[in-house]
């Protein structure tokens, strides 16, 4: 395909049914995200049509919804606590997939979920009122994580100037808060609200579970909190630390789980999305 200089294609299409633009890059490993990163994008097919529009006719003609229910049943059997203690962690802003998700597990299927946050750039009056209904309307226990506000500014700063991507300090938090909550509290199961598969990535509609095998569905782990060589916001972390007089705590938050701690746990834990 001929593509523009950071891997988009060069022709813009539009998709036949939803109309998502061909531009839409695919989740990336930000850590190895620079000016220079090619970018990979939504599929389209032959017939001009989307990978997530694809995606969601085979969720509606391809799964058995009522084994993918028992699945679910069977899943939450195995993790379900009965000595008083959280048997799950429901990630969440308190929009509508973290608010049904932990509604469902915890007054259907009588799970006991510790909902996590991590804390939005800014909040809007809205989310914040769903945030906070999702806890005391829905009945939640919360942790809610608020990073340092001068190093997310700056962090934001950086990357809009280097890779025009002002949300990207909040999606490093979105995506390895909760496995570092999960450890934090010895909590083996975190539900996720949907799978990147609806977004366009290439993720087959059977796949469930998080891993570091398929493209788009990773977690990006690192070994032992080295940044050698990571980069924040399209700059060295190392470089960030020096120019702008912040010390490697400032940043440890953005951060994922050590890549040893999730060897040593991973066949006792369980990261699904709830599809
Ligand atoms: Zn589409």
């Amino acid at each position: 395909m001929n593509t523009s200089r950071y891997g988009t294609p060069a022709e813009i299409k539009f998709c036949k049914i939803c109309n998502i633009t061909n531009q839409r890059p695919n989740s990336t490993d930000e850590y190895r995200h620079t000016r220079e990163t090619k970018h990979k994008t939504i599929i389209f097919d032959a017939e001009g049509v989307c990978y997530a529009c694809r995606n969601k006719e085979k969720q509606h003609n391809e799964i058995d919804w009522k084994q993918r229910e028992q699945e679910l049943i069977d899943l939450c059997n195995k993790y379900r606590k009965t000595d008083g203690s959280y048997d799950c962690i429901v990630p969440g802003s308190g929009g509508k997939d973290s608010v049904y998700a932990s509604w469902l597990l915890k007054y259907k299927y009588g799970m006991h979920p510790l909902t996590v946050t991590w804390s939005p750039h800014l909040y809007t009056e809205v989310g914040w009122k769903n945030f906070q209904n999702w806890l005391h309307v829905g009945g939640f226990d919360n942790h809610l994580f608020t990073p340092n506000g001068k190093v997310h500014r700056l962090l934001t700063q950086i990357a809009t100037k280097n890779l025009l991507h002002p949300f990207q300090p909040f999606i490093l938090g979105q995506k390895t808060f909760a496995t570092k909550m999960c450890n934090l509290f010895n909590i083996p199961l975190a539900f996720y609200g949907e799978t990147p598969g609806e977004y366009g990535a290439p993720v087959d509609i059977h796949e469930k579970k998080f891993s570091n095998t398929c493209e788009g569905f990773r977690t990006d782990y690192i070994r032992g909190n080295d940044i050698t060589g990571l980069h924040l916001g399209g700059m060295l972390i190392e470089d960030i630390i020096k120019e702008y007089k912040i010390e490697k705590n400032d940043i440890l938050c953005y951060l994922p789980l050590d890549a040893d701690i999730v060897e040593k746990k991973k066949s006792k834990c369980s990261l699904w999305v709830t599809m």
